[in-house]
């Protein structure tokens, strides 16, 4: 059977993958920790919980407007706003189920077949993905090691051109944790006024963030609210991953046809869950701060840990749940090292070229997880690593 090609280089989530070789082991008695899946590991605040409870009691079961409810996008336009230091109209602003509709639908949105865009690698998958899809040509920009995975400038430099499309910028990244620092976003913002380009902002991570630092977004430089989509949602500062609940914010013509796309495909985004959202945005956020110290802690425990560990190097990223050590001194693979900590030491880790090519040579950790399985994983890596003959 053959199937369109615009579907012929989709292939899964290399987390779901390793997810379920690790349950297979689980069932056959294996204990596993599990560093592979990047969702928090507590429950969804009990506010949150209550009011998404609230308002299906309350039959607010419908279809809404496929843009949202009204009450929703205010909350979002002015909070965001605030984050951002941005003024913000509601009608900016696009509710979806999830943060990735507003990556997916804005890019078909902008890219014709054969437009160029430039996105980070090691990366989120879904973006190489969609510009497939879209019939654009994927042009990777490695993320450097060295300036804790901040763009590689100058290759960026480079690429971009007149074709260039769209640029997408995730800070913090999934999958490194590192954040762009603002005088790496002027240099794009730049780089967009002379060639014209789009940039596509995925701050999913932006307020979980360490060491006191706020971070920076591009739509706040002076010209660029007008040719960026900031993408955002509640999946992980709310721990909200199953509720399926996310935004945009873009200009008002670009919104109105992504609009048009969520109409025709989602229709729109359960009632009661975005009731839950308003809640979790106008609610009390002390428990956000609690959980941003909570995994300050983790990242500081888990990155002193592999250091100790011979052959493991590890930067200190300052947002997400996510740390990328390098692991090239053994000479092995990623995805061998993934095995093999599967395998020897029952941790659950994703190989970093499930990220894309320059991926290879690291490994990504989540460190959703509690202290002790934390420090328990950091206890079996070095056992089972402390086996290879290193280079
Ligand atoms: N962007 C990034 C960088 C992510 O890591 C994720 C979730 N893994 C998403 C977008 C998607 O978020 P959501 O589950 O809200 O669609």
């Amino acid at each position: 059977m053959s199937y369109a090609r615009r579907t012929s280089h989709l292939v899964p989530e290399g987390a779901y993958q390793v997810l379920a070789r690790a349950q297979e082991l689980e069932k056959n008695g294996r204990e596993v920790i599990h560093l592979e899946i990047g969702q928090p590991d507590f429950e969804t605040f009990d506010n949150i919980r209550v009011a998404g409870i609230r308002a299906i009691t309350e039959g607010r079961t419908r279809y809404t407007s496929p843009m949202g409810i009204v009450r929703l996008r205010q909350v979002i336009a002015e909070q965001a706003g605030e984050q951002r230091g941005l003024q913000i109209n509601p009608n900016q602003v696009v509710v979806a189920p999830g943060a990735k509709p507003n990556l997916f639908f804005p890019a078909l949105a902008l890219i014709e077949p054969g437009d160029e865009v430039i996105y980070p690698n090691p990366g989120f998958p879904t973006y190489e993905a969609m510009i497939r899809v879209a019939g654009g040509k994927p042009i990777p920009v490695p993320l450097k090691e060295v300036s804790n995975f901040s763009f590689d400038l100058e290759v960026f430099h480079q690429l971009v051109n007149q074709r260039t499309r769209l640029v997408i910028l995730n800070s913090p990244s999934n999958p490194t944790g590192g954040v762009m620092p603002l005088a790496d976003l002027e240099q794009v913002a730049k780089a967009s006024q002379q060639f014209g380009f789009w940039v596509m902002s995925d701050e999913i991570y932006a307020r979980l963030a360490y060491d006191g630092i706020s971070v920076p977004s591009i739509a706040s430089l002076p010209g660029m609210m007008e040719r960026t989509i900031i993408v955002d949602g509640f999946s992980k500062t709310y721990a909200m991953t199953g509720w399926r609940l996310g935004y945009g914010i873009m200009p008002e013509s670009l919104a109105r046809v992504v609009e048009l796309l969520l109409t025709h495909s989602v229709g729109s985004t359960a009632e009661f869950v975005q009731i839950a959202g308003v809640e979790a945005l106008s609610g009390p956020q002390e428990q956000v701060s609690e959980v941003v110290r909570e995994y300050q802690q983790r990242r500081d425990v888990l990155v002193d840990g592999l250091n100790a560990i011979p052959g493991i190097k590890c930067q200190r990223p300052q947002g997400a749940f996510y740390v990328f050590p390098n692991i090239s001194s053994f000479g092995v693979s990623s995805s061998e090292m993934a095995d093999l900590l599967l395998e020897k030491a029952g941790v659950a880790v994703l190989p970093g070229s499930a990220f894309g090519k320059y991926g290879e040579g690291y490994l990504r950790l989540a460190y959703s997880n509690s202290l002790e399985r934390i420090n328990a994983a950091i206890t079996q890596i070095g056992a089972a690593v402390s086996k290879i003959h290193r280079r």
